[in-house]
């Protein structure tokens, strides 16, 4: 059972878990005041318009019109050449879907798929009022009967998947709840940039009763319990990513404040 202040704040989803653990007072900033972010990054921005431009291509809409419409969103020309740079992906990414779909019995095409556990594990409506925990797959993939591929976009620079883990893994106890027929799962992570698709060892269903749902509920008490003392600022380098660094006095401090320098009395 979740405890209370783990209901408090639900629902949960691994960004938000993240964000617990990472600062409390970013937390604090996005899912207790809903503050509006006063300063998108330029990535979350770029990332979002070729989210739209593959979820488009891969729902049939031309390529091209498809990476119009989602750079329309970009006002910033810089911004607007990085998107450009990263769309050319879009084309590759949909012959290699192409690919695998030609060897396989699909039974059916995920694409922004929205997720959502009560907390006994069932599955709810994303948006219910007795959801626990939530998320949405960029891609997926039902077919031969038991698999699920699952794929997730990203755009940034490319990293080690253990990073992403709780956030990939999440998707899996989510994908388990919603399609019990399911036996095998897979995971890749479409790095757009480099236009490759990277694929984790298969995980079987018990392995996510047994292994990662346990390990999602533990991290979600564990955040819980992070923000329970309120909002707490904890800086570090993340902070030059927050979105809310303008309103936080812990970001002036660590980033705008001279340095007193001990021996300039001394000369
Ligand atoms: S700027 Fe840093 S300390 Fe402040 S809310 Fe953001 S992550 Fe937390």
């Amino acid at each position: 059972m979740p405890s209370t202040r783990a209901l408090i704040h639900a629902p949960w989803s691994a960004s938000k878990v993240s964000a617990a653990l990472r600062c409390p007072r970013l937390f604090h900033f996005r899912y207790v005041e809903k503050l509006r972010e006063p300063d998108v990054m330029p990535e979350a921005r770029i990332g979002k318009a070729v989210h739209a431009a593959l979820e488009a291509a891969l729902q049939g809409t031309a390529t091209a019109e498809a990476a119009a419409v989602a750079r329309a969103a970009l006002t910033d020309e810089a911004e607007q050449r990085r998107f450009d740079a990263l769309a050319t992906g879009v084309d590759p990414f949909l012959a290699r879907i192409g690919r695998f779909r030609r060897g396989r019995r699909i039974q059916r095409q995920l694409v922004e798929y929205s997720l959502a556990v009560r907390e006994d594990l069932s599955a709810t409506q994303f948006y219910a009022g007795d959801a626990y925990y939530r998320g949405v797959l960029d891609t997926g993939y039902l077919y031969d009967e038991d698999n699920l591929a699952i794929v997730d976009h990203k755009t940034g620079v490319r990293m080690a998947p253990a990073i992403m883990r709780d956030q990939l893994e999440g998707y899996l106890v989510l994908a388990a709840s919603a399609f019990r027929q399911v036996r095998r799962f897979w995971l890749g992570i479409h790095w757009v940039a480099e236009r490759a698709v990277e694929w984790a060892e298969p995980v079987d269903a018990t392995q996510v009763t047994n292994r990662l749902i346990p390990t999602v509920l533990d991290n979600i008490e564990a955040a819980a319990l992070a923000v329970d003392d309120g909002p707490r600022t904890n800086p570090g380098p993340w902070c030059d990513r927050c979105s809310y660094r303008t309103h936080c006095p812990a970001s002036h401090q660590q980033r705008w404040e001279p340095v007193y320098d001990e021996y300039e009395d001394e000369d």
